[in-house]
């Protein structure tokens, strides 16, 4: 049996099959960090002294941000912080929270839990219930997915970050890219990037470190670095287009190696290209938030509820 060795002599442990790499363990986790180096340099995603606020839900891609973001904290003169939100889901949340408290501890970083409930004056579940009871037909991601959202906003100001980052990983940007065009939308794809295109006044600029690994070298990353995985599936989670997008996309990438990358790619180069079609910043009728639309989708989904928008973070 041939042994594939890595560049540097060990045994290999990997075989990246875009670029033809095969890699040791060690070589495997440098490289991937210094790919997330390169996007922060070549996309200009810090600066120094910025205060950066990770949004750490305690699932892989968070916990090798946060991982990742610590180790150049100093190399960047930034501070790093993390906050995770709890929606308040029974069962489930418990243990993204204790994972992500243990890891921010065990780095070093200052870490903060924020909930729906002291947030919102009600759990997701609550949220969920009360549609339901009111006969509301909607998923309870789609609450979960605006609510947290703006809650991350609220306490990235909260917490004083001028900048957020976020686990969003090579396969979640493919995955956006392809549903956008499924959709028409193209100035929504444009818009996606590892920054945004343009500064929206009241809303802290969200950065994506990760927007070039490939969500299953975040996962080997994490377990070679020791952090547990966490499991556990929400109760609410359902088959979604989002789904079927990532079934059709793997089974592609099997075939074509490279396939996620080139489509990100290609709305990069879509961006550059039109980034000055990028149209006016709307600002929500009702609270001011920056939306493409007269009402925000908050406010719609909580008056659909007889529920006020405004977020109490004290
Ligand atoms: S699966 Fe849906 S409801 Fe559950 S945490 Fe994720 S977005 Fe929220
Ligand atoms: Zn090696
Ligand atoms: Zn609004």
């Amino acid at each position: 049996m041939t042994i594939i060795r890595c560049n540097c002599g060990n045994d290999a442990f990997y075989l990246r099959r875009h670029s033809g790499e095969a890699l040791c363990k060690k070589c495997f986790v440098r490289s991937v960090e210094r790919t997330v180096l390169r996007t922060i340099k070549r996309e200009s995603l810090f600066e120094p002294k910025d205060r950066i606020m990770v949004a750490l839900s305690g699932g892989k891609d968070s916990i090798a941000l946060l991982c990742i973001l610590s180790k150049i904290e100093r190399r960047y003169d930034t501070e790093i912080f993390a906050v995770t939100i709890d929606e308040g889901v029974r069962g489930y949340r418990e243990e993204g929270i204790n994972i992500a408290k243990k890891v921010a501890g065990e780095l070093g970083i200052e870490h903060y839990v924020v909930s729906f409930k002291e947030a919102y004056g009600n759990s997701l579940e609550e949220i969920y219930n009360m549609a339901s009871s009111k006969g509301v037909k909607l998923l309870g991601c789609t609450f979960c997915g605006v609510l947290r959202r703006r809650l991350i906003n609220e306490a990235a100001i909260k917490f004083g970050a001028n900048k957020v980052a976020t686990g969003h990983n090579l396969d979640d940007e493919a995955q956006t890219i392809f549903i956008n065009l499924m959709r028409s939308d193209v100035a929504r794809m444009i818009r996606l990037g590892a920054k945004p295109l343009k500064i929206r006044k009241g809303f802290v600029p969200r950065v994506k470190p990760l927007r070039y690994i490939p969500e299953k070298e975040i996962g080997i990353y994490v377990y070679l670095k020791g952090y547990p995985l966490y499991e556990r599936e929400c109760p609410y989670v359902r088959a979604s287009l989002r789904d079927e997008v990532r079934d059709i996309l793997n089974r592609i990438e099997q075939r074509h190696p490279g396939t996620k990358f080139s489509i990100v790619r290609a709305a990069d180069k879509l961006s550059s290209l039109l980034k000055g079609e990028v149209g006016e910043i709307k600002y929500c009728q009702k609270c001011g938030s920056p939306s493409g639309r007269e009402v925000c989708r908050m406010c719609e989904l909580l008056s659909l509820l007889g529920l006020n928008s405004e977020v109490y973070l004290n």
